[in-house]
């Protein structure tokens, strides 16, 4: 939308007074609590901004956010009697705060209010990758400026939040500063070093990839890396890549039995023949892990970022406290609406605790994954591939059919594909137990998965075309 008719319909500003501090404008927590209709509370440890029952508490010292969102402030001031934070951050707060799209206008000084949801869906970085969904009417360039990169994208609006910092010295990327103005909205992305980079646009999808030089601990990526030189470049609606995800590995050994079948060895087994079978089909197959090793779930999305693949398919085996449920169901992400289906992602997200040291609040982990937006844009093509898996699996192994399941779940959170878990079944009930662990079987269930794939490839190059 253009801004002309764009501040006709639909937007509106506020002039708010702001101060000015070595390029950086800066509003005060009294002007946001009188103007914004923001409650505000500072204590020595810490600032909380709250409206309704929602609430924002920013840590002073290490400039961080966490409450009803998270992130990073790029900078607080002090005087005797007021706090006055970076206008960006705080005008993004008060909006997710108060359920307003705000945007700090940064050549004019002033909130621009918007009734329409931001043009630029999203803004992801994952690995090397960059991605911005968007309105098909944008059209996003880059251009290099000293060590950062920058994207444009005129008319812009992008809701989100506006400092980005990275502190992995390993990471090409030092931060990322977002600003909004009437030109539209920039995107600078801060480099530790000069890093050459390609972008590429196709309707609604800005790419940038970053093409730094590989550490050695990064390993991982440099599977999916040689994996992906074997890829030619997509430039067709074809389901051509596949990413296999075999569940857990390594120290994680997912759910175990009494009798020691862990589910780790099952999923990877099944994960292995799905691949040959796909690759029999003529389709390119890169496996997340193919031996006994641990990877965390953030890998496996780089992964399956970098070899841009079509579909993401995580393999795992369910669990129960009893021993009676049997029986297969497949998920996609989206919010849990039963009991079930929260336990079920709860077990399987389990796995951050041996990537993370310090305790983590289990539903803060549900929000960040729910509050991504990466797989919104998939939603409706995922709830289609785990229909299509699950019809095809139950044909050919006569498991009891639980359905086709939504929950939070980790892994699938930054992965820019259709992406889809399933539950091979209940390696707790001594029957299916037995089952999987015999390659028979296993072969059925891989059977299934391919055929579902095969099923959705036809059904979605059918319903979207070639070009
Ligand atoms: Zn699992």
């Amino acid at each position: 939308m253009h801004l002309l008719f764009a501040l006709l319909f639909g937007f509106n500003v506020i002039n708010l007074p702001y101060v000015r501090i070595k390029n950086t404008d800066f509003i005060s927590l009294k002007t946001a609590s009188s103007i914004l209709n923001i409650d505000t509370e500072v204590t020595d440890s810490s600032i909380l901004l709250s409206f309704g029952t929602d609430n924002v508490r920013i840590n002073p010292v290490n400039l961080t956010y966490t409450g009803k969102i998270e992130g990073t402030l790029k900078a607080i001031k002090k005087d005797s009697d007021n706090v006055f934070i970076d206008a960006e951050d705080l005008i993004y707060i008060s909006g997710v705060l108060t359920g307003n799209y705000y945007y700090w206008d940064s050549r004019k000084h002033r909130i621009i209010e918007s009734s329409y949801s931001p043009s630029i869906k999203s803004f992801e970085i994952n690995g090397n990758v960059i991605r911005l969904i968007h309105n098909i009417d944008l059209e996003p360039a880059t251009r290099m400026d000293n060590n950062s990169i920058l994207i444009e994208v005129p008319y812009g609006f992008y809701f989100g939040p506006p400092f980005l910092y990275f502190d992995d010295v390993e990471f090409p990327l030092k931060s990322v500063e977002i600003t909004y103005s009437s030109r539209g909205t920039l995107f600078k992305l801060n480099l530790r070093k000069k890093t050459d980079f390609e972008s590429k646009s196709s309707t609604g999808l800005f790419v940038v990839r970053l093409k730094e030089t590989l550490k050695k601990n990064q390993k991982q990526d440099q599977i999916s890396r040689n994996e992906k030189s074997k890829i030619t470049p997509k430039t067709h609606n074809k389901i051509d890549v596949i990413v296999i995800d075999p569940g857990h590995g390594g120290k994680d050994p997912g759910a175990v039995t009494k009798r020691g079948t862990r589910e780790k060895d099952i999923v990877l087994s099944i994960a292995r023949k799905v691949a040959k079978k796909l690759r029999k089909k003529g389709f390119r197959v890169i496996l997340t892990r193919d031996k006994d090793k641990f990877i965390t779930l953030g890998q496996r999305a780089r992964i399956a970022n970098n070899s841009k693949c079509d579909l993401f398919v995580s393999i795992h085996a369910n669990y129960s406290k009893g021993k009676r449920a049997h029986g297969i169901e497949t998920y996609f992400l989206s919010e849990a609406r039963t009991k079930w289906e929260r336990s079920v992602a709860a077990f399987e997200n389990s796995v951050i605790k041996y990537e993370l040291k310090d305790k983590v609040d289990e539903r803060n982990i549900l929000k960040w994954i729910l509050g991504d937006m990466a797989q919104n844009e998939f939603l409706r093509e995922s709830q289609d591939l785990a229909a299509f898996i699950q019809e095809s699996i139950v044909k050919k192994t006569h498991a009891l059919d639980r359905g086709v399941k939504q929950a939070g779940f980790y892994v699938l959170r930054g992965v820019y594909a259709p992406s889809i878990l399933i539950e091979t079944g209940f390696i707790t009930n001594p029957k299916e137990e037995k089952k999987l662990r015999s390659k028979r079987y296993q072969n059925k269930i891989a059977d299934g998965i391919v055929e579902g794939i095969l099923k959705y490839k036809r059904y979605y190059e059918r319903k979207y075309g070639r070009f």
